[in-house]
Formats: C-alpha cells, sequence, structure tokens
C-alpha cells in the first residue's frame, strides 16, 4: 500500500518533518519512504491511501493498562467513598475484578482496543486480572486483541488474595501464554523465513502482533513464596509487569513483611532486570531508584491514574536523572496518550509549584523514546515507534493545522499544548487499516457498546455482591495496617525519600 500527500513527523533519530512525502508498506513494515512522485513511478500499481498534507507519525505506545476496567465507567461504589488507594482497591477493583466472566473479558478488551485505535494508539500492556475466570483468560483477551488489528503485550497479575489456588492458576496462566507467544514470537521471523524459502505456505504460527510477559499484582498482595514460585516459573528470559509503590501502603507492608522497601524485596526474589516493568514508582526512596536503575528496570509513570487515586505524584525527574527509562501509561484511562502527556507536564508542576519542573523535551523523550523502546523489545524483528524503511508500519494520520512554525525541535510543545487525539483520522498497525477518515474497520464500536450495555448491570450486579463480602472482610483488617500508625512506625526509614 502506498501512502501519499504526507507529511512525514519521523520521530527517529534525525527526527526530521518532511512535506510532501509517500510511504510504501508491504508485509507490515515499512519498505519505502520518499518524495511522492518518486514513490509513484516505482510502485504505479500500487493500492494508494491519499494522507490529504495531514501529519503522518508513528503510532502512540500505552506502556501499562487495564482491559479488564472498562466496566467501571459509571458504577456506583455501594457506601462512603474509598478515603485512600487501598480501600479503592478493597471496594473498586478488587470486588469488580471478581465480577469479570469470560463475556465481560472479551467485551472490556474490545471496548478498550476500539478505544485505543481511535486514539492513535497502536501498541498496548495490558495488566489483566479475573480471579473467578483465570484459565484462558489471556486467550480470550489475545482474541480480541487479534481482531482488533492492534499490537499488545498481555499477562495475568498473580496476587496471594484469593487463596493459593488462584494464586498457583495464575502463574499457570502467565507461564502457558509465554510460552505460546513470547517465546515463539521470537523465533517467527526465522522460521517465517525458512518456510518462505521453501516456497511452503503461510505457517500456522502465533500473531506476530501479540506478545507476553509474566504478571504481579505487587509486593502488598504476594508473599516471599509467591514471589519465588513467580521467579521459578518464568520462563528463561521472561521479565515481569508489577505495581511498586503506588501508595505508601506497598512500603509499609513490604517494610512489615521482608524487612525491605518494594524495590529492594523485588530484587532479592530476582525479579528485577531489563525485561521488568514496574508501574508508578510513587513512593519509592532515592536507594530504590539507585537500584532501579543498576538493574536497568524499565518505570512507567500513569499521572491521571495517580491524580484520580490521590496517591502522590512521582519522581519522574529524578528517575530520569539517575537514568531509568521512565514510560507513560494510562492505567485503564482513556488511551490518549497525548492527554497523558499533558497530564504529567502539569502534575509536576503543580505538585512542585514550580513551572520549570518537568520539561516538554524530558516528556516527549518518554513518549516519543521510551514507549516505543520497551514495546519494540517485544517485537524485536524490526524497530517501532519510528518512521524509517525497515520499521514496523504502525501510523497514524493526524489532522492538525498549527497556527504557529511546527520544527522539530519545538514539537514537544505542539504535541503538549495543540495535538489532541480527536485529530486523529486515521490508524494503521502492522500495515493493516484500523481506522480510516475515523471510521473503524475491524471493531463496530456501535455494536460492541450496545452488547457492554446489556452485560454492565449483570457485571454490576456481582461486582456489588463481591463488594459486600469485601468490605466485610478488610475493613477492620486495612483500617489499622495503612494508617498514620505505620507512618509513624516508618518515618525514619521514609527520610530518605527524595
Ligand atoms: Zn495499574
Amino acid at each position: 500500500m502506498l501512502i501519499t500527500n504526507a507529511t512525514l513527523l519521523t520521530l527517529d533519530a534525525e527526527n526530521r518533518i518532511l512535506e510532501d512525502q509517500a510511504i510504501y508498506l508491504e508485509n507490515g513494515k515499512i519498505t519505502a519512504i520518499g518524495p511522492e512522485k518518486a514513490l509513484q513511478a516505482w510502485y504505479p500499481d500500487a493500492e494508494t491511501l491519499d494522507a490529504g498534507g495531514q501529519y503522518v507519525m508513528p503510532g502512540n505506545v500505552c506502556a501499562h493498562t487495564h482491559f479488564y476496567g472498562a466496566f467501571a465507567r459509571g458504577m456506583s461504589i455501594p457506601g462512603p467513598a474509598p478515603k485512600d488507594f487501598p480501600e479503592i482497591l478493597q471496594k473498586l477493583w478488587w470486588p469488580l475484578d471478581k465480577a469479570l466472566d469470560s463475556d465481560a473479558i472479551r467485551l472490556s478488551a474490545q471496548i478498550m482496543l476500539a478505544d485505543a485505535i481511535r486514539n492513535g494508539t497502536t501498541t498496548l500492556l495490558d495488566h489483566h486480572a479475573s480471579p473467578n475466570a483465570i484459565d484462558g483468560s489471556l486467550d480470550v483477551i489475545a482474541d480480541a486483541v487479534r481482531q482488533s488489528g492492534l499490537r499488545a503485550i498481555l499477562c495475568y497479575e498473580v496476587t496471594d488474595r484469593d487463596g493459593p489456588e488462584r494464586t498457583r492458576a495464575g502463574i499457570e496462566e502467565n507461564v502457558r501464554f509465554i510460552e505460546k507467544y513470547a517465546i515463539r514470537n521470537t523465533q517467527y521471523e526465522s522460521a517465517t523465513q525458512q518456510i518462505s524459502n521453501q516456497q511452503s505456505p503461510t505457517p500456522p504460527l502465533p500473531h506476530s502482533k501479540i506478545s507476553a510477559t509474566f504478571g504481579l499484582h505487587a509486593s502488598l498482595t504476594l508473599s516471599d513464596t509467591t514471589l519465588d514460585a513467580c521467579r521459578n516459573a518464568a520462563p528463561e528470559g521472561t521479565g515481569f509487569h508489577i505495581h511498586v509503590a503506588e501508595h505508601e501502603a506497598d512500603e509499609y507492608d513490604s517494610l512489615e513483611k521482608s524487612g525491605q522497601r518494594v524495590v529492594d524485596r523485588l530484587h532479592k526474589h530476582g525479579l528485577l532486570g531489563p525485561r521488568t516493568l514496574l508501574a508508578h514508582c510513587v513512593h519509592v526512596d532515592a536507594a530504590e531508584i539507585a537500584l532501579i536503575n543498576e538493574t536497568d528496570t524499565w518505570v512507567t509513570h500513569q499521572p491521571r491514574s495517580n491524580m484520580n487515586n490521590g496517591v502522590g505524584a512521582a519522581p519522574v525527574e529524578s528517575l530520569l536523572r539517575a537514568g531509568v527509562r521512565v514510560c507513560l501509561g494510562t492505567d485503564g484511562f482513556p488511551h490518549s496518550m497525548w492527554e497523558e502527556t499533558r497530564f504529567a507536564y502539569m502534575l509536576q508542576k503543580a505538585h512542585h509549584r514550580d513551572p520549570r519542573r518537568m520539561p516538554g523535551n524530558l516528556l516527549f523523550d518518554m513518549l516519543a523514546g521510551n514507549n516505543p523502546a520497551l514495546a519494540g523489545s517485544f517485537f524485536p524483528d524490526a524497530p517501532l515507534g519510528i518512521l524509517a524503511e525497515g520499521a514496523h508500519a504502525d501510523l497514524i494520520f493526524v489532522d492538525y493545522h498549527p497556527h504557529t512554525p511546527l520544527t522539530p525541535e519545538n514539537l514537544p510543545w505542539h504535541v503538549i499544548f495543540g495535538f489532541h487525539e480527536s485529530m486523529v483520522t486515521t490508524t494503521i498497525c502492522g500495515g493493516q487499516v484500523l481506522m480510516h477518515d475515523r471510521k473503524l474497520h475491524t471493531l463496530d464500536e456501535a455494536a460492541l457498546a450496545a452488547e457492554a450495555r446489556e452485560l454492565a448491570p449483570k457485571v454490576w450486579a456481582r461486582y456489588e455482591k463481591y463488594t459486600e463480602k469485601y468490605t466485610e472482610k478488610y475493613t477492620e483488617k486495612y483500617a489499622e495496617k495503612y494508617t498514620e500508625k505505620y507512618a509513624e512506625k516508618y518515618t525514619e526509614k521514609f527520610a530518605a525519600k527524595v
């Protein structure tokens, strides 16, 4: 397919803005970029997609999300509003994930994937939980991803909070899925190559737009035994995707359980490294930041979620200054990565009461550099997140008409103050057109929304049932645990905090 009449934002090392360009896509990759007339002459018979002079740029990446949260929209939480993040977990997320059956998992994923296509986000790292439907849940999501045409890295969050049987089931679900996708995926290219040399039909290998990692909930719901079991069960070369220090409770709990802070505890159990992703890290201290950097572990920042949960502002600049690769995710909010970037920009300034904090160019490096570098490590057969020959053909058309000059140097501030997801008109992933002129091709949004509206009352009814149980079970247990009593107890250990 030949895309014509495009203004390219290449976002590669040269970071060029090129007018009157064409891009040729073949077998999921960008195979040629050049002046429109030249490419039209080279590919006279190619199917053509006219970009109408719009900006054409790489699709966005979301480094941390939860498809399973789709039914939370508009849902009411019974009783008094949760007063802090541990209560949000107990009253909202833990009963909701229990309410999900296979249909609800599929629909949640489809709804979220349609949202991602519309918002121009072409790759997502999802973190899934459904304690009453664990076995095969990642296959249900993978089917939805395949149908959508997007790229995703999936995992199941292992936790001890629902008993040892479900802990084991969660571990098995990760291992099964990793063996099916992540490991065989890295062999995909060479196998395809060998088979095409023999001129046989396409091999029945897993879809190359799906990969996997090993999911863990958070230190505060995982025992030492389970951490070791996960480490030992994870196939060679696998990394972990886990929430870290989203709220002080995670640090208090870790200090109580092990005498160590969360990052130190995870390191002791062999869970850090260049394939591991830590979500949030709002309450990590200087030593934890140093350890994250030493082990070359990834971090992802979700400012909208942090603000909504009232958990504080992550030390993003300290992490970056230490050398940590920090990405951006949505944590289940709409997959609008420019909006997430805008919130990240504002949050640090508001939090520190200093407009110099969180410079736009640093933030843009996270969005356009770290996010695709992380996602690309799961799809290593081609570069991801740049417009260049040989790169994955994941791109979007943006109907943006700047009223001031747009240059490679000031692009971050155009993105922060000017770009909006409603300007995304076309989304392409792996060379497949998923949305054109704002019309989705692979998912029927209206039909999915109608089906979800039918199902929502049933999911909500099950949720309410579990909420009552959770409230009874945990209110007493957690009320004492996560209050000032612990904060006081650990004040000294928190003194080193950046
Ligand atoms: Zn999360």
